[in-house]
């Protein structure tokens, strides 16, 4: 018997597993991972395939840091059911194991469009090494490529791609990149950066069909344009994992609905991560998997914490682009909006503000030096005329 067991090893179940492990309670606690490398940074896999930087170079901690804090970590073990009348979760090759208190925390797996043939051995998506593992094995075939998708995975893809000499066709079905991320000309300022960099896009487009006898050798839009391709990669957004919550009988929505304690609709079974949805959110992004880890941790070991949301910031790390978006970016959502455009299109700045004045919002392409003072200002809504009092956001 464990007293705590965690299902998952990306960055949710790791900072919980960091909290209890630094805890003076004495914890025999079990962490399971359908993956084969220990925790490491998810954010980085583009470095990774566009040859940067080494599968090894972002793993941060290895077995041996687990085995050093006395936790048992079984990689390459998929938990298939969790029985919770039981109190037990069971792996796919059979195995038992009991908890007291359960931590689910399986991320979320990409979302696949409706194309036929995405079986293919050509057609990949990219959530994790293996994934990256699996396409670098096939890079020295490849001379062209299409990317589905030109939200921010989809253009890190394509970069990676792009580093490694691959002409590349990005396949976007809104008229702008980033669409979730920017407006249209921020949106703008990206493509032309990438565009620069040799990357096609397809804006306002669809993907109909991949086509080829064996492999993929083309991907024919819906326009009836045909693009050749060697490697395709499918990055149309990533759905939670929700499939062991349901089959325990817990709530769930879009993602696995908890409270404000990160617990379940079982009060001994948490969760955190891109696997969850609270007051109708899913985050899908890093700091915020990793705040509910740690406050999971905590209420895992017995505490009360309360976790009240995070601050949704995205930033944007090819092609030297200097690029983030914070927080409200729908105009219809906010009582003001300020822009600044300068120097040809290289700085734009979009600032959201509430009925208070209070910034709620912002997309800064360029001018890097205001960066923190703006995400500091988006975390303690401060009034914008105080951030702003020496006129260097805004004019
Ligand atoms: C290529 C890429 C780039 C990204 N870039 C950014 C970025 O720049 N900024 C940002 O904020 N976010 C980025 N993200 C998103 C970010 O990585 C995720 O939000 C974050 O990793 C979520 O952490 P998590 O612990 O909830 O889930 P995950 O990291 O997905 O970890 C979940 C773990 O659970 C395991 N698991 C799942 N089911 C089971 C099971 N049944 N049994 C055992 N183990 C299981 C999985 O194998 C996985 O190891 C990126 C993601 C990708 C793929």
């Amino acid at each position: 018997m464990s007293d705590i067991i965690i299902i998952g090893n990306g960055v949710a179940g790791d900072s919980a597993a960091t909290v209890i492990a630094r805890s003076d309670k004495q914890f025999d606690l079990r962490i399971f991972s359908r993956e084969e490398y220990p925790f490491y940074q998810r954010t980085r896999l583009g470095e990774v395939l566009g040859g940067e930087t080494a599968p090894e170079d972002i793993i941060i901690h290895n077995s041996q840091w687990y085995a050093g804090r006395g936790l048992d970590l079984q990689l390459e073990t998929t938990i298939t059911e969790i029985r919770p009348e039981a109190k037990v979760v069971k792996t796919e090759s059979g195995d038992q194991a009991s908890y007291e208190k359960l931590l689910l925390a399986p991320g979320a797996k990409p979302l696949l469009p409706p194309i036929k043939s995405l079986n293919r051995g050509n057609v990949f998506s990219l959530r994790t090494l293996k994934d990256v593992q699996k396409i670098k094995s096939r890079l020295s075939e490849v001379e062209k490529a299409v990317v589905i998708g030109g939200g921010l995975l989809g253009l890190e893809s394509a970069y990676a791609l792009n580093q490694q000499g691959i002409k590349v066709t990005v396949v976007e079905a809104l008229p702008l990149i980033m669409g979730k991320q920017l407006d249209k000309i921020g949106s703008r300022y990206v493509k032309s950066r990438l565009e620069k960099t040799g990357i096609d896009f397809e804006l306002d487009a669809k993907v109909r069909e991949l086509s080829g006898k064996e492999i993929i050798t083309s991907a024919v839009l819906d326009t009836g344009k045909k693009i050749k391709t060697d490697l395709t990669i499918i990055s149309a957004g990533v759905s939670p994992r929700t499939k062991l919550a349901t089959g325990a009988g817990l709530e769930t929505e879009r993602g696995i609905v908890v409270d404000k304690n990160l617990r379940t609709s079982r009060p001994d079974i948490f969760a955190a991560g891109d696997a969850i949805e609270q007051n109708g959110q899913c985050y899908g992004i890093w700091p915020p998997a990793q705040e509910q880890g740690k406050i999971a941790g905590r209420n895992l070991l017995g505490e009360e914490k309360e976790y009240d949301g995070s601050l949704s910031y995205y930033q944007l790390k090819v092609a030297g682009i200097d690029l983030i978006s914070a927080g409200e970016r729908n105009e219809e959502e906010a009582n003001k909006v300020l822009t600044d455009r300068e120097k040809e299109n290289r700085v734009y700045k979009k600032f959201f503000l509430n009925g208070s004045g209070e910034l709620i919002g912002a997309i800064l392409v360029g001018d890097k030096n205001c960066y923190p003072s703006v995400l500091n200002g988006l975390r303690n809504r401060t009034n914008f005329h105080e951030l702003n009092n020496e006129h260097e956001l805004v004019d």
